[in-house]
């Protein structure tokens, strides 16, 4: 059986590398001059491969497709993308959060395994191939490549991922193939991405804040609260919690975000807080005592926010003034216009719509034709969960493409 795979990143390759050890003829078109361009970057040059859950769990952290990944998950689990890599001679360690990543911590460890695994299967891996058209003419598919040559296959695969980080290859090509072959499209939007606000917060950018709880209130909708680690940018808020937020909000715009900065005291123990520092340090200006609660730039923004003079004498704040001071900590309000766009985003969401997939990633309206990992309408949190996916996605594929090729010669 001939297969052709778009696309030479996480699925792809995973993909390509299981159809060849199943006795598949395997073609891999990447159009960049590697494979694995993307997942170089990931985990910030470590690549967090997997969450190390049972599949249960794992699912409890996927945004978007959890019920059409259920059997691709509970067939191809993250212990067997640790066993697969394992097996490939990667060594690997699991940190804080399940977090699985090569024990050398660097992501070329994973790439590099890959690409030897695509050469050790015999997989065909032709660089520079851009695919710029897919069709299917009776049993035959074609990929036309940019350059105008025409690849046929009698299964076709397409791994193209998402639209963020265009940079490494991911431009949303598998979009219009799936639409050239009558498939919808969910809308993509960027996801795990920073979210930008209407108040200027370039002052506090790089600030970094740990056990804070970030609420956004959308424009419509529930409310949903996040706490843990958060990171002030040029435009906007960012680190963990504000990205999990992203994933959220993408399909909205407008509403607040608030950001509670002392979790562990309610209204009245932090007042109760602020007395006591005030009683010891009456004579003192306001911004020197409030600095023993924030970090310096962010103590005198939150000044501001509250209306309060930094120089304020601490006997002369009123109690209404304290209360302010008091409210502005636990609910520093921000304007929430959008997530930040593609180019800054850790993954698409939206994408082929799942409903006219098999689990097993094959279209519904297409036989012979595939959509695995981030092209697909399915994406989730950080922490090696959208690896994960592109892995199993990529297996599930794989074992269809297998057990057809098994009943073509039976
Ligand atoms: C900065 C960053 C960090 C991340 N860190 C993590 C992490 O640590 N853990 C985690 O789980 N996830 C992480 N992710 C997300 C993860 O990388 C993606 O979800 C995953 O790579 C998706 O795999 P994929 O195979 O679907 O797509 P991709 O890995 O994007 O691969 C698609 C490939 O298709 C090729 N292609 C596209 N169009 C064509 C065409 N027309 N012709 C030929 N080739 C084409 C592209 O060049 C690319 O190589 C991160 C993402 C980013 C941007």
């Amino acid at each position: 059986m001939k297969v052709t795979v778009i696309g030479g990143g996480a699925s792809g390759a995973m993909c390509a590398i299981l159809c060849a050890r199943g006795g598949a003829e395997v073609t891999l078109l990447e159009k960049n001059e590697k494979t694995g361009k993307k997942l170089f970057i990931t985990g910030k040059g470590r690549c967090n491969l997997t969450a190390d859950l049972p599949p249960r769990e794992f699912l409890e952290g996927v945004v978007r497709g959890e019920k059409f990944l259920r059997s691709a998950v509970w067939s191809f689990t993250p212990e067997d993308t640790k066993s697969f890599f394992e097996n490939e001679g990667v060594p690997l360690v699991t940190e804080r959060g399940n977090r699985v990543f090569p024990a050398s911590g660097k992501s070329s460890d994973i790439t590099r395994a890959l690409d030897r695994a695509l050469k050790e299967s015999g997989v065909s891996v032709r660089l520079h191939s851009e695919v710029s058209k897919v069709s299917k003419d009776g049993e035959v598919f074609t990929a036309c490549l940019a350059c105008g040559e025409r690849v046929t296959s009698d299964v076709l695969v397409v791994a193209t991922g998402g639209k963020s980080y265009p940079s490494t290859g991911s431009t949303g090509d598998g979009y219009a193939f799936a639409k050239s072959f009558g498939h919808s499209v969910v809308k993509p939007v960027p996801s795990l991405v920073q979210l930008l606000t209407k108040e200027d917060v370039s002052a506090l950018n790089g600030i970094s804040l740990k056990n804070v709880t970030l609420t956004a209130q959308p424009g419509e909708g529930k409310s949903v609260s996040e706490f843990g680690e958060m990171l002030f940018t040029r435009r906007g808020l960012s680190g963990p919690i504000a990205l999990s937020l992203s994933a959220r909000l993408n399909r909205t715009s407008g509403g607040t975000l608030h950001l509670d900065l002392k979790p562990a005291l309610d209204a009245e123990k932090l007042d109760a807080r602020v007395l006591r520092d005030f009683a010891q340090r009456s004579n003192a200006d306001l911004k020197n005592v409030t600095r023993a609660l924030l970090p310096e730039k962010l103590n005198l923004y939150v000044l501001r926010r509250a209306g309060l003079s930094e120089s304020k004498k601490v006997n002369s704040v009123t109690k209404e003034e304290r209360e302010r001071l008091v409210r502005t900590v636990k609910d520093l309000t921000f304007s929430f216009l959008s997530v930040g766009p593609f180019e800054e985003a850790v993954v698409t969401s939206g994408g082929v719509e799942l409903k006219e997939l098999t689990p097993r990633c094959e279209s519904r309206l297409v036989p012979g034709l595939y959509f695995i990992g981030e092209v697909t309408d399915a994406d989730a949190y950080t922490g090696g969960y959208n690896l994960q996916i592109a892995f199993s996605t990529a297996a599930a594929c794989a074992r269809d493409i297998a057990e057809k090729a098994e009943k073509e010669k039976a």
